[in-house]
């Protein structure tokens, strides 16, 4: 009898021990589990509309909108979030929709928010195959990486801690086709800079879904501090060419393709205006008249901490225009 008390004890002791080597090691984002869920945006298509915000402790840096795409023979992922945890639920919530193996994972940008969950998908499968732009990967290699886990360790008060950076490998050219299974998706990089130097926008052809990265964010004011205003009203409007109906946007409430002209709205308005306006004033004197102009988008999230910021590179983009 004593012995196996003892037994039973030192096994249930082992299972609280493995338990918690589990939960260290293999965290979840238990609020992504519990209260998102995959939304059907196409036939092959499904995303999970993250929260907007900047990364903090209560959204454990959850905040852009991954998606994925699934085939008879394999799923491709598209920006899997900004932590191992976040990763770890996007692949539950795929696991829910399908058991094919998930080959393919594309990433937008080289910010953090987007890409830091593609760990989850290695551990799932050593074979997967990461995607991005050329110079994604030379800016990730070359320090992004690190700063980028930093940058979200602090944001959150370490709720993304234990992530590690899984590096893209496969350079995407503007043009290019990825299969699918019997799908295509489709790259589409405008050259130079647009919200960065190194964003993908993918269009899921034939199911005429695009994503955007933050070249385009709905209700969403974007950071533009590695960007281009110029180069983002181009990626806008190199987005509003294609024979898509439903839009991605990086961050932000899905939509139709009329996210696309909202968004290159706020960006021309903005850069329209300041160029206008800047032989007669200085940067810091235009606010006012920038925010009559914009005045449909000063509810939009992000508007109050970044405008001031957009406005001076704008002013910045449209000196060196003239030159
Ligand atoms: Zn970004």
């Amino acid at each position: 009898m004593k012995k196996s008390v003892l037994m039973l004890s030192v096994s249930a002791l082992a299972a609280v021990v493995s338990f918690n080597v589990w939960a260290e090691d293999k965290k979840v984002h238990q609020d992504l589990l519990d209260k998102y869920k995959p939304e059907q945006v196409a036939e092959h298509v499904y995303v999970i509309q993250g929260p907007m915000g900047y990364p903090d402790k209560e959204n454990q840096g959850f905040m852009n909108n991954p998606g994925f795409i699934v085939t008879d023979k394999e799923v491709a992922v598209i920006d899997p979030g900004s932590s191992s945890a976040i990763g770890r639920s996007v692949l539950a919530h795929i696991r829910k929709v399908t058991d094919k193996p998930i080959t393919k994972v594309f990433t937008t940008h080289v910010h953090g928010d987007h890409w830091l969950g593609n760990q989850a998908f290695k551990e799932d499968n050593a074979d997967v195959k990461f995607y991005a732009h050329p110079t994604m990967i030379e800016e990730a290699t070359n320090g992004a990486a690190e700063t980028w886990i930093d940058t979200m360790n602090s944001m959150t008060e370490n709720a993304t801690e234990g992530t590690e950076a899984i590096i893209p490998t496969e350079t995407l050219a503007n043009g290019q086709e990825i299969e699918v299974g019997d799908l295509k998706l489709k790259a589409h990089i405008i050259e130079g800079k647009a919200h960065t130097a190194t964003d993908v926008m993918f269009e899921v052809v034939g199911e005429k879904v695009l994503f955007t990265g933050d070249n385009i964010n709905n209700k969403r004011i974007v950071r533009m501090d590695d960007g281009s205003f110029v180069g983002s009203i181009k990626a806008a409007e190199v987005a509003m060419e294609l024979d898509v109906d439903k839009v991605v946007p990086g961050h932000g409430p899905i939509g139709s393709k009329n996210v696309l002209s909202y968004y290159h709205d706020y960006l021309s308005k903005v850069y329209n205006s300041v160029k206008e306006m800047r032989e007669e004033m200085e940067a810091h004197e235009m606010k006012p008249k920038v925010e009559e102009q914009a005045a449909d988008f000063k509810d939009w999230q992000g508007y109050e901490e970044e405008l001031g910021k957009h406005i001076s590179l704008s002013v910045l983009e449209a000196e060196q225009e003239d030159f």
